[in-house]
Parts: structure tokens; sequence; C-alpha cells
């Protein structure tokens, strides 16, 4: 079994939700006592988040590449940036190291072209909605992204910052979501993205009746596949 390297603590409240199914999938693969072969690099949160305020992302990109080096320095032998918004700088991470860094984005649109969608909607921080590089990386697939209104995407990216990465989960904020969710519906979208690693806590896929693209648990579980090769 390979050694799975996470970067995380954006936030620490879907970093856990990575190790656990990590963990489980390991399990149900191997069983007996198998669990994970893993190393977390865990950020102090504001750190990072003040810098994608202020939009300092090439600092973020070295705080990252720094992480990724001292895990495969510690013997991770597959990397993961365990926040969709930080895709914004995988590639710089990818290019700091000799081991494979699994992109969050490239493994969603595989799932999504294997289920024969072509559009499908995007919910994230407005980074994710509104930078381009998810989008843009999802085009290369043949997706066409459906993105909220604005006031939705402040909306979703407030409930991001101010309840899930601080473990809060809330019936109103829930309703309002799947509100979102069927807006994006009735625009065509096939499929939906769940573009945040922590909008999972809040929305499940039994919670939609079309395609869900839980990221956090595709990511997880393309690492456990590829851990086990
Ligand atoms: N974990 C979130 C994501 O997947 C948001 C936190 C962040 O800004 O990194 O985008």
């Amino acid at each position: 079994m390979k050694t799975i390297g996470l970067i995380g603590g954006m936030s620490w409240q879907s970093t856990v939700e990575y190790y656990r199914i990590i963990n489980e999938l390991i399990s149900e693969k191997l069983g007996k006592l198998h669990s994970a072969k893993c190393i977390i690099y865990s950020f102090d949160f504001e750190e990072v988040a003040e810098k994608q305020r202020e939009g300092r992302w090439d600092e973020t990109g070295r705080l990252l590449s720094d992480a990724a080096r001292k895990l495969e320095e510690s013997g991770a032998m597959i990397i993961l940036i365990c926040t969709n918004t930080m895709h914004r700088v995988a590639d710089t991470v990818s290019d700091s190291i000799s081991v494979p860094l699994i992109n969050i984005i490239d493994v969603t649109a595989e799932e999504i072209k294997a289920k024969g969608l072509k559009k499908v909607g995007l919910l994230g921080t407005k980074f994710t909605m509104e930078d381009g590089f998810y989008t843009e990386r999802l085009g290369k697939y043949g997706i066409n992204v459906l993105i909220p209104g604005v006031e939705e995407r402040e909306f979703i990216h407030n409930v991001i910052f101010n309840e899930l990465c601080k473990g809060i989960i809330s019936t109103k904020s829930k309703k309002r979501f799947l509100e979102i969710i069927d807006g994006l519906k009735r625009k065509g979208a096939e499929g939906i993205i769940l573009g945040c690693t922590e909008i999972p806590l809040l929305i499940r896929g039994e919670d939609i009746n079309i395609g869900v693209f839980d990221t956090t648990f595709i990511h997880s579980r393309k690492a456990v596949e590829l851990s086990l090769i």
C-alpha cells in the first residue's frame, strides 16, 4: 500500500472527512484491521484564507508547495490538496514535487464523463465558481458548467466560510442551497458538483434527484485506488 499525503486544514472540518472516507474505503477493500497509510499536513486555515481574501495566490502556491515537499520527504507517494479552491495553485504545487498530485477537478471531470453528462451546475467558493480555473479545466473535458447568480454565489460563499468551515450545519442554509440547486436544474443542469469539500457536510446525494458529484468522496476514492496499485 502506498502512503497518501493530505494537504489539509482548509478547513479541518473537511480534512476529517477525507481521513474518515479514505480509511473506510481501505477497510472495505482489504478487510481485517487494515487502515490507510497516510500523512496529514494541516494548515492554520486563517493564514491561508487571509491570503485568498487578499488575492495573494502566489504566496499560497509557495505555502502549499512547501507542504507538499515535506509530505514527499516524509514518504508520501501520492499527494492530495484537500480543497477545491486551492486547486487554483495545483499546477504550481505539482511542479514542485516528483510524486503524483491527484487533481480534484480532473477526477471529478472523469466521473462526470463516465456518467455521460455534459452540463452540470457548480457550487463552491466564489473563487471556485468565478475565477475560471475550475470551469476552464472542466471545459477541457467538454463539460459545460452552470454557476448560480451573483447573490446566490455570495450566499454560498458566506455559508462555506461562516458556517461549514466552523462546523455549523444549518437547516435554513440547507433549504436555500436546495432552492439554488433547483434553479440550476431548471436551467438545464444534469448534475451538480459539490465543488467545495465542506458542502457534503450540508448536502447529500439523497437530497437531490439528479447526479451529485461529491468532490470530497471522489477525490478520496481515487487516492485509495491509486494507493492500492
Ligand atoms: N474547502 C473548501 C473548498 O473545497 C473551501 C476552503 C478553501 O477556501 O480552501 O474549496
